[in-house]
């Protein structure tokens, strides 16, 4: 079908208004936020509704039209980019919006796949209840594109990831057709787990269209705490033993280098310091329970028992909202002051916990011997064992020279996580970025299995085409 047929088609089945076709207005989309990859496409056509987004699909189907799902294009790995053919249909989910049902007897949220995380927190809390994912780009990502990527952040210590924060979904297959999973259950063994095969499928085996979404509690008091340590091990000493104490009134565990923080102050004066010293690494830890737990005052003496027994140099608990929401700040600040401090080659790997220190004394010494023009800037959520390990280099290295290092620092980083039992991707998804190494670490069985259920669902390979496999 020619391109402007097509075109014609999407808006006769979405309207005018769900159809761009001006390049300018396009560009926003054919762009990853980091700036790494860029693509073209005939049309971003943005559905209002299910039985919209299946009739495009039908449409797509029906001419061989491959499609690139979209959501807040916030991802990390180029999963939701278009390629350079021109071929592929940009579909965002934008306009889907809608809160379909709040059920607070059965705790759960049912929302269309467009809805921007940070509304979904807030539905819930106008509610009384909590929805616990939680992210940097929440006020820009939707729910559908962290289910599409099984989204992790901060609270998946306490919570889990996006996948075990959701009980239903409705997924549009590649033909068109609409499968309904939007059941509220906490059991149903009925035949295989059709949801958590999409969840994290990062749009190469459907559009996720609808979500039920499971509820927590509002936990009406919070403590949070900065913490300067000497090393990786330390703070895990630490975590371990406030794990112990506090059980799963843990609900934060964040580390960040000292690079982390230099990297913002070097860009500006009024950069916050949530500790007057330097330390080689921090942490920011967050309890949340009732009033009655103490929290704030507890943990100011655990902290001050771990300071005596020399597991921790120095830690502060926030005296009020401000101070914790500054200490919040700093740690969510970091993508974005690495963006401006330099060209990131990054890494979202995770680690059994009681592997990660000897990961990050290994990995170091490796990147200082053979990339000794490259600075680490590891942070990330340690309480899952996750990190992102990435290593910066100057924002004018040539485009070829920093393709080469990539190239060598990954395989570097990756061996050493592979061999110590972990993963190459954690939370961000492989998208495109990683899709060589995944082949690379994934045994022939595995990578069967995936290509067999790619083909099952989609056999024209019209879904986000170049993504994951
Ligand atoms: C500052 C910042 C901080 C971040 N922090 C975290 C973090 O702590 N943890 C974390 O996990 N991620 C983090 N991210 C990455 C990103 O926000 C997540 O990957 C998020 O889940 C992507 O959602 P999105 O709506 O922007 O999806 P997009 O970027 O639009 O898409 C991501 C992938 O999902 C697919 N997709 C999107 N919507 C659908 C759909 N409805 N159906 C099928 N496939 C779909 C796309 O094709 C693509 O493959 C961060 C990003 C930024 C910019």
């Amino acid at each position: 079908m020619h391109a402007r047929d097509l075109i014609g088609g999407l808006s006769h089945l979405v309207g005018e208004a769900g159809v761009i076709r001006d390049p300018d207005e396009q560009a926003s989309y054919l762009r990853d936020w980091l700036g790494r990859y860029e693509g073209r496409t005939p049309v971003v056509v943005r559905p209002r509704t299910t039985t919209e987004v299946s009739a495009v699909m039908r449409l797509c189907h029906q001419t061989g039209t491959p499609v690139v799902p979209q959501g807040g294009n916030t991802g990390m790995s180029g999963g939701a980019t278009p390629d350079a053919s021109g071929a592929q249909v940009v579909l965002s989910l934008s306009r889907m919006t809608r809160i379909r049902e709040v059920d607070t007897i059965n705790n759960t949220l049912t929302v269309d796949a467009g809805v921007l995380l940070a509304d979904v927190q807030r539905a819930a809390h106008e509610a009384a209840r909590h929805f616990p994912l939680s992210l940097g780009a929440q006020g820009q990502c939707t729910i559908g594109g962290n289910l599409a990527t099984n989204a992790g952040g901060t609270a998946v210590l306490r919570y889990g990831n996006a996948r075990e924060l959701t009980l239903g979904l409705e997924v549009v297959l590649p033909d068109g057709r609409v499968w309904d999973g939007l059941r509220g259950l906490r059991k149903d063994n009925a035949g295989y787990d059709l949801k958590s095969l999409f969840i994290g499928s990062e749009g190469t085996l459907g559009v996720i269209t609808g979500a039920v979404l499971k509820l927590s509690p509002l936990a009406p008091a919070c403590a949070v705490a900065w913490v300067g340590a000497s090393t990786p091990a330390s703070i895990v000493a630490l975590l371990t033993s406030l794990q112990a104490t506090f059980g799963q009134s843990v609900t934060a565990f964040e580390m960040m280098s000292a690079s982390c923080l230099d990297i913002d102050a070097a860009q500006r004066d009024d950069a916050p310091m949530p500790l007057r010293d330097a330390h080689a690494y921090h942490a920011l830890i967050e309890l949340a329970g009732t009033p009655d737990d103490d929290l704030a005052d507890r943990l100011r003496q655990a902290l001050a028992l771990a300071t005596q027994s020399g597991t921790i140099d120095d830690a502060q608990v926030a005296d009020d909202a401000a101070r914790a929401a500054m200490m919040w700040r700093v740690r969510e600040g970091i993508s974005q002051a690495q963006v401006r401090g330099g060209k990131a080659i990054k890494h979202d790997i995770a680690l059994p916990i009681s592997r990660l220190a000897a990961f990050i004394d290994e990995a170091d010494a490796a990147v200082a011997a053979r990339f000794p023009q490259a600075s680490v800037i590891n942070f990330g959520h340690v309480g899952d064992g996750n990190l992102h390990y990435n290593a910066l280099l100057p924002l004018d290295i040539p485009d070829d020279d920093f393709a080469r290092l990539t190239t060598s620092l990954n395989l570097c980083v990756h061996d050493i996580v592979v061999q110590r039992g972990g993963t190459i991707s954690a939370e961000h998804g492989v998208g495109q970025l990683r899709r060589d190494a995944l082949r690379r670490y994934k045994s022939p069985v595995e990578m069967d299995l995936m290509l067999m259920i790619k083909r099952a669902l989609d056999p024209n390979q019209l879904m986000n085409p170049g993504k994951l496999l």
